[in-house]
């Protein structure tokens, strides 16, 4: 019968190999007597033979021979007694073997059944034991994801109380267009892969080994790292909280930031040529950040319409260093880009004044004036990204609506008649309705009154909370050499790199807490100063394309989210010591 059971079949399968040698021995021993036996029988049997023939023949000299006589008797006898002790002996050693063999399989009986026992306790065991490390296992993974819930909700607070720029960073999947062009040395397909991995969901590593460069190794942390097989749902959801600050009297601007190419685009608006935008309720699974946006700003509105909200928006690119008003229509009613300038307000608040507000009661009617600025925005094909847009496209939503019982006021109050809320604003927020057109001409921003660091808008004398979101879809930034661009859109490129430079001085500037910041030193930055150096919520969205050919350009913009991430507005840094 074969043994299993491990441990146990393996030391009586060794057990018993001992005891059949064992009993081969003896049996070779028991042979060895037997043919001892046979051959003192043969011995007797000769000196039986011999004695009786002395006997026969000498009798008559028996005198003579009855000393040998005796002498024979006595070796018979003491064969005789050999011959019975040799028995005995080998009927002993019979008997012991016969019991040693009985215990021995006795032994082996009982090592089986216990074995046997044991095999099937574990087979009862074993789905018990498997289900209950599976449960423990959901609960450590459980514990891990609230743990790590907390952490962010700490990491947010805490970024809320310093007024900390909140940056994630997006990889791109590799494309196509990522291998065409590339410089001979690089042409091996090995070369040829992502250099730029998603460590984690905080960790970005750029790892870059070719032939005659110098090697890269770096790692950069942000708040949230999204890997490129990561969703646009998944980034929205992200983001999404910040829409119910808005809703509650918080600033917040949302911008996308990176390399020609690098998927800004994608990320805050979708893929290129969507014929519709996708109904805002089931958003296009490739959607991006504003399409979802609206959708979502809306849903959350119905929720809760006691505070009668009023959403307006305003389209602006700013192309060449210039703000256009691409809700704009010319005198003609034509739609067309119109240039606007930025002014300061009473308060000091930054306004485009004349831009046209669009009043939105739905996410589909956003959707659509998105859609109409969209076709005006300057656009050009380079060697890099065939739909490269030229401009920085700032989408700002602006909310008017009685303040939340979580705001400051914290009172829920009666939202004055819309006619009786334009008299107490000052140049330029949205303004009455054109009974015409519908639209809005911009008035002045109401006066408000707000706390240091990231505080929502208190209540205006009216009980009205007032919010602005930015959208903000940046031109990218790009390598002459790469893009390949020349006349007309070599200008376009300078005048995008300069404005994002002036981007990232003006984040170095608030970094390192100096007294003067340039934000004038571009349309940009001057539209953009109180998203930047205010108090708005910013998110910035770091896109970067995973190909080594973009590798330099790579590296600049995680080194500008490094540099927006050592922002602090919520207390004014020190001022540097000479
Ligand atoms: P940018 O606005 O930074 O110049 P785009 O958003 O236009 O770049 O993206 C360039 C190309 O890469 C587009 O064809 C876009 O569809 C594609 N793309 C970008 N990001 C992704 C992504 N996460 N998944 C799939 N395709 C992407
Ligand atoms: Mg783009």
């Amino acid at each position: 019968m074969p043994v299993r059971g491990g441990r146990w079949g393996s030391f009586w399968e060794l057990r018993a190999r001992q005891l059949q040698r064992q009993l081969q021995a003896k049996e070779e021993r028991i042979v060895e007597l037997e043919t001892e036996n046979a051959l003192l029988h043969l011995k007797l049997a000769e000196s039986r033979e011999v004695t009786g023939r002395d006997h026969r023949a000498e009798t008559p000299r028996r005198g003579y021979s009855s000393s040998a006589l005796t002498r024979l008797r006595r070796a018979a006898q003491k064969l005789k007694r050999e011959m019975e002790a040799l028995q005995s002996s080998s009927r002993g050693l019979l008997q012991s073997y016969r019991e040693e063999h009985r215990d021995c399989l006795s032994e082996i009986v009982r090592a089986i059944q216990t074995a046997q026992l044991h095999h099937e306790a574990l087979l009862a065991a074993w789905p018990a034991e498997a289900g209950r490390l599976e449960r423990s296992l959901r609960d450590v993974t459980e514990r891990w994801r609230r743990e790590q819930r907390e952490r962010r909700r700490l990491q947010e607070a805490l970024a809320e109380l310093k007024g900390n720029i909140r940056v994630h960073c997006r990889i791109r999947p590799l494309l196509p267009f990522d291998d065409e062009a590339q410089e001979p040395v690089s042409q091996n397909s090995s070369l040829s892969g992502g250099v730029v991995h998603a460590v984690d969901d905080e960790t970005v590593l750029v790892d870059c080994t070719r032939p005659g460069h110098p090697l890269i190794n770096k790692t950069y942390t942000f708040e949230r790292v999204y890997s490129p097989a990561e969703s646009q749902r998944v980034v929205f959801e992200d983001v999404c909280p910040l829409l119910t600050s808005f809703l509650d009297g918080y600033n917040v601007c949302i911008m996308a930031y990176g390399q020609t190419g690098s998927g800004k685009s994608f990320t805050m608006l979708g893929p290129h040529r969507q014929e519709e935008p996708a109904p805002p309720s089931e958003p296009h699974g490739d959607a991006g950040i504003i399409p979802r946006a609206a959708g979502e700003l809306f849903r959350l509105i119905s929720e809760d319409a006691s505070r009668s909200p009023e959403v307006d928006i305003s389209i602006v690119e700013v192309y060449n260093n210039d703000i256009f008003d691409l809700l704009a229509n010319d005198s003609c009613q034509v739609a067309s880009g119109v240039k606007r300038q930025v002014l300061t307000t009473q308060q000091g608040k930054k306004a485009v004044c004349g831009l046209t507000y669009q009043s939105v009661r739905s996410a589909a009617e956003f959707l659509t004036l998105v859609g109409r600025g969209l076709q005006l925005r300057a656009k050009q094909p380079t060697a890099v990204h065939a739909e490269s847009s030229r401009s920085h496209l700032v989408i700002t939503v602006t909310l008017a609506a009685a303040a939340s019982p979580r705001g400051p006021g914290g009172r829920p109050s009666t939202p004055a008649p819309r006619s009786d809320r334009s008299a107490s604003t000052e140049p330029c927020r949205p303004g009455p309705r054109s009974p015409a057109t519908g639209r809005r001409q911009s008035l002045p921003v109401p006066r408000r009154t707000r706390g240091r660091g990231l505080g929502r808008a208190a209540p205006d004398p009216l009980g009205q909370v007032h919010a602005t979101l930015q959208l903000v879809d940046l031109a990218g930034s790009e390598c002459v050499g790469v893009s390949g661009v020349t006349g007309p859109a070599l200008r376009e490129t300078s005048c995008i790199n300069r404005s994002l430079a002036a981007l990232s001085d003006v984040l170095g500037a608030l970094a390192e807490g100096r007294g003067h910041i340039p934000y004038r030193n571009s349309r940009l930055t001057h539209l953009l100063q109180d998203a930047l150096g205010g108090d708005a919520k910013l998110q910035v969205i770091v896109c970067v394309s995973p190909g080594q050919r973009h590798v330099t350009e790579t590296l600049q913009s995680l080194g500008f989210g490094a540099r927006a991430r050592q922002v602090e507005r919520g207390h004014p840094a020190p001022r540097k010591l000479r």
